[in-house]
């Protein structure tokens, strides 16, 4: 049988290249197409080594272009859609609104377009941000969205929403929408990883450059949060889990299974973990000392916010497997990975 083709928009990035290589595993046809705007080509040099496939096929390009987006929808035969290819700085998109709206939504619609005539699913990556400070944990996709306090959180709700519209007005298509919790680690190989340009913003990136002497001292956003010890918690995921919600995902669009022409998933463990917890953890299982202090809390932080992944254990077939343990090795060798150690 012929295999299937996956578009992976955005599939040099982080989350991009762990999908990348999962889909290459599950036995799909994989094209990455990258404008190389926010990332280099380390982790896409890095899925090829892992595969052991020379020949994924990649074409440098912006969806803004829509001419351009149809032409790649045009010269290839696609059978579903992952779409990444967005920008992502929480700060930057405060700054910079226009940028972000233009360049998320622009490429996104461009996207469906292409996709709808010729019958093409969209799976999208979405993320918790959407549902802001809840009011009850965990949360469920049935959660209100709140309203959001940046332009990029905007991006998620207002994309989720033009999914979910196009596929009410366009039979040809149907659409997930993965919402992510916080996705943190690296590939096991140590092949890829995060790559943040300039200081980290997230978490567990500011905690190996730390650890690997890159950054002095690792900012706690705040100790006195209502929380068991003071500190944030978050829902932190395993970015090959995660990668592979989407291989579950992709599947379940391809084979006819979706309930629902729009559909919606938690992807998280289901876990709360504290940043002292996590900071913890990080020493432990990698036998150091990490220096950081605490400081004021940080504009935006919302206090508390896990996952009820239930949704997505029961109708993907999916769960979260790695410990956070495993989690934590894999993002310390990707950082000495990257300092050549
Ligand atoms: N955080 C921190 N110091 C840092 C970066 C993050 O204490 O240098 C905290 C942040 O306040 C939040 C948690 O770590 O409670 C996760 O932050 P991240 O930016 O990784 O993800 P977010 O949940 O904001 O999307």
């Amino acid at each position: 049988m012929e295999k299937k083709r996956v578009l992976v928009s955005g599939g040099a990035g982080f989350i991009g290249s762990h999908v990348t290589v999962e889909l290459i595993e599950a036995g799909y046809d994989v094209l990455v197409a990258d404008d190389m705007s926010n990332c280099d080509s380390t982790c896409f040099e890095g899925v090829k080594k892992i595969t052991g496939r020379d020949d994924i096929p990649f074409v440098k390009m912006t969806f803004c272009d829509a001419a351009a987006t149809e032409k790649l929808f045009a010269d290839w035969k696609i059978d579903a859609v992952i779409h990444f290819a967005a920008f992502k700085a929480v700060g930057e998109s405060v700054a910079e609104p226009l940028k972000y709206y233009k360049n998320n939504l622009e490429s996104f619609m461009n996207v469906i377009e292409a996709a709808r005539k010729r019958g093409c699913n969209i799976l999208f990556s979405s993320s918790a941000t959407v549902y802001g400070e809840p009011d009850i944990l965990p949360v469920t996709e049935q959660s209100p969205r709140m309203p959001s306090t940046s332009p990029y959180g905007n991006t998620k709700q207002m994309c989720e929403d033009i999914l979910r519209d196009s596929v009410k007005a366009y039979s040809s298509i149907k659409g997930i929408a993965l919402r992510y919790f916080n996705p943190i680690g690296a590939h096991p190989s140590a092949l890829i990883g995060e790559l943040p340009r300039g200081v980290p913003n997230n978490l567990v990136p500011f905690i190996t450059q730390t650890a690997i002497g890159k950054r002095e001292c690792l900012s706690i956003f705040g100790n006195d949060y209502p929380t068991p010890d003071g500190t944030c918690q978050r829902d932190y995921i395993d970015i090959v889990d995660l990668a592979r919600a989407h291989v579950y995902a992709v599947r379940r669009m391809l084979d006819g299974k979706m309930e629902q022409d729009y559909e919606i998933y938690n992807v998280g463990t289901g876990t709360p973990l504290s940043v002292l917890e996590l900071v913890k953890a990080f020493e432990k299982v990698n036998n150091l000392k990490l220096n950081y202090k605490f400081a004021p809390r940080r504009d935006g932080d919302v206090t508390a916010i896990w996952a009820d992944p239930s949704l997505a254990n029961e109708k993907l077939g999916w769960k979260a497997t790695r410990t956070t343990e495993e989690t934590l090795a894999a993002a310390w060798a990707w950082e000495k990975h990257l300092a050549g150690k």
